[in-house]
């Protein structure tokens, strides 16, 4: 089944009289198991689309389907229950919490319902993204490499359906950047992920199975990968 599918996407900004579609007709689809990238220059539009694909914001029109459930009209703590078992996310700077361990880290989305098996997940993650040696360091003691696998790692501790990325490889030299890039890549084939990153850096585009340009809040060409 198609992990989320937006038809006719408008997202329309009104400030000091004026209006601006940030989004002007957006259809974007991926199924499971596809790493996507984003590419568009600053005010394209990608951060509010990939705000409306992680369920943080609703468009001004159209429709989001995910997982098979149309989302467009439900209230926010369906939203959010809904966002919590299906998508994790991933940000440029990280965000990991100073004071927690790598597992604690890994264990954050979950830490309203902890369960015993619970800690024993975490650690399989940080082990097969690299990190088994890390385990209890704190994010300080952690090169920009590792903290985005520990950030990786946390995404995944719900087994979502679907990864979110903003800028993933962007706070990283390039070596640890293509890194990040194989383990994206590597959860997506293994796991079945689907995988969307907006990003900036070309990089990128040696990795994913396609990357959709948006431009001025409509998608540009689409260049396929062959894979
Ligand atoms: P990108 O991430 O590609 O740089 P954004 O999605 O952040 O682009 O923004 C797209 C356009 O929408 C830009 O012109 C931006 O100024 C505008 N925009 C974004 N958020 C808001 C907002 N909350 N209010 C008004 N305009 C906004
Ligand atoms: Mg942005």
């Amino acid at each position: 089944m198609t992990v989320i599918d937006t038809q006719e996407l408008v997202k329309r900004y009104r400030t000091g009289g004026q209006t601006l579609d940030a989004l002007a007709g957006i259809d974007f689809a991926i199924e499971p198991g596809e790493f996507v990238s984003i590419m568009g220059p600053s005010g394209s539009g990608k951060t509010t689309l990939l705000n409306i694909l992680g369920l943080l914001a609703t468009p001004t029109e159209g429709k989001v389907v995910l997982d098979g459930t149309d989302v467009t009209g439900l209230n926010d703590r369906k939203r959010t229950t809904l966002r919590k078992q299906t998508i994790g996310f991933v940000f440029q700077h990280f965000y990991l919490l100073p004071t927690l361990t790598a597992v604690e880290n890994v264990k954050v989305p979950r830490l309203l319902n902890d369960d015993p098996g619970l800690t024993n997940r975490a650690r399989k993650l940080l082990e097969r993204l690299g990190l088994g040696d890390r385990l209890d360091h704190r994010p300080d003691e952690l090169s920009g490499g590792q903290k985005q696998r520990v950030a990786i790692a946390r995404s995944l501790i719900n087994s979502p359906k679907l990864v979110l990325a903003d800028e993933p490889s962007g706070a990283l030299d390039s070596d640890t950047g293509r890194q990040i890039l194989d383990e994206f890549k590597r959860i997506a084939d293994q796991d079945n992920v689907a995988i969307v990153a907006v990003t900036h850096d070309e990089l990128v585009n040696e990795y994913v199975d396609r990357t959709v340009h948006l431009v001025d809040g409509t998608i540009g060409q689409e260049g396929k990968n062959g894979r």
